[in-house]
């Protein structure tokens, strides 16, 4: 979202009185439950946790602190100005907190703190509006928001135009605002006929190879390079200044900005790449993710740091494309790593073919087959996988 000025002050300002809401909420139960806080600081303020010291106990639910809000909105006029449908949906919040703690034995509810970074406006009626929001699209990926309790329309950017907004959530993250649009989307076009096996990269996004023997490869784009070489000198320059000082604080914000560009991009190519395959595919074939062989000798820091980025960025990859092909009606197949093995078996002759990571290319010593690590992988994939897709694509013609 593109707030102005002003429209950001009252975001902020929403933001705030939203955690006030949660958390005055939240202590409104305790205390109800029979909590009192335990210890104070000098300013008063609660610095450790919270001790049942009452025997008499009411448990409120949503609909006590409901009643509670009207009231609440009829005294102060700051929240009085707050859309109520939107407030109301920070009181659920709380509630669902508690019915995770009790029924699925989460973690007790806590007062927000730095964390808190979202609010929500709840559903209405159909279509693009709702309690005292509404959405406009004014072209393919631009709009603008209503939202009651701010002055004037947000403008925003975002192509994913759903059919139903159900729920509408304000996002802050690092600086930036961000809108959320829960609802049902469109239905998108039928799949395509093509079949195609994929295996996941270190060094290239990733490697397919289609049922016609056609090879796909997508390698790392080149503006993902630059951002990553832009974010690993950024976090040299906070390794050298001193932590908790004004000039470490405002580094660490530069490389939490970086971050989340590189995250950004990352999640554009994902979209772009996934959304391409689901289009031409109707099957697509992978394998169960298993980072740790894909990870390269290091350091144990270095390590753990790979595997981490790598997850997210290739179980990222997979969900949306999964989330793509299943969409538009086409199937997703999984072959188990462990028993399948794609990366060390032959695709030619079937019998197992061990080799390092190291080794990026596969040949054979026993029917004597070369060509590329990965495309051998895909090919194994996608031999093991043809009874399936054979009977899959049997059943649903
Ligand atoms: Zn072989």
């Amino acid at each position: 979202m593109y707030p102005n000025k002003e429209q950001e002050n009252r975001l902020y300002e929403l933001m705030r009185l939203h955690k006030a809401l949660y958390n005055g909420a939240l202590e409104q139960r305790l205390l109800a439950a029979g909590f009192r806080p335990h210890q104070f600081n000098k300013r008063g303020r609660l610095i450790t946790g919270w001790r049942r010291v009452h025997e008499h106990r009411t448990f409120l639910n949503k609909f006590d602190q409901s009643k509670d809000l009207t009231l609440l909105r009829r005294e102060l006029p700051e929240y009085g100005g707050m859309s109520y449908g939107s407030s109301q949906t920070t009181l659920i919040r709380l509630d669902i907190a508690y019915k995770r703690f009790f029924k699925l034995g989460a973690g007790a509810p806590r007062f927000a703190g730095r964390d808190w970074c979202s609010f929500d406006y709840s559903s209405g009626g159909k279509g693009l509006k709702g309690n005292g929001w509404k959405l406009e699209w004014s072209g393919s990926n631009k709009g603008s928001v209503y939202l009651s309790d701010v002055p004037g329309t947000i403008r925003f950017r975002g192509a994913a135009k759903p059919l139903n907004c159900r729920q509408l959530g304000v996002i802050l993250r690092n600086g930036r605002w961000y809108l959320q649009v829960v609802g049902d989307r469109l239905p998108k076009a039928c799949h395509g006929t093509r079949t195609i096996a994929i295996d996941m990269g270190v060094s290239k996004l990733l490697t397919g190879k289609y049922d016609n023997m056609e090879t796909l490869v997508v390698p790392k784009l080149a503006p993902m390079h630059a951002a990553k070489k832009k974010l690993a000198s950024a976090q040299k320059d906070l390794g050298r200044k001193k932590r908790g000082s004004e000039r470490y604080k405002k580094q660490a914000a530069e490389v939490a900005r970086i971050h989340a560009q590189v995250a950004r991009l990352r999640k554009h190519v994902h979209n772009d790449v996934s959304a391409t395959i689901a289009k031409e595919c109707r099957t697509v074939i992978t394998e169960t993710l298993n980072i740790k062989n894909m990870t390269a000798h290091g350091g144990a820091h270095k390590k753990g740091l790979n595997r981490h980025i790598l997850d997210a960025g290739i179980g990222q990859f997979l969900t949306m494309l999964q989330y793509k092909v299943q969409e538009r009606g086409g199937d997703f197949i999984v072959c188990e790593t462990r028993g399948l093995a794609p990366t060390q078996r032959c695709h030619a002759c079937w019998s197992r073919a061990p080799k390092l990571l190291s080794e990026r290319v596969h040949s054979c010593t026993k029917c004597g087959v070369t060509c590329d690590r990965d495309e051998n992988a895909a090919l194994v994939m996608l031999q093991f996988a043809a009874p399936n897709v054979a009977k899959r694509q049997g059943t649903l013609l």
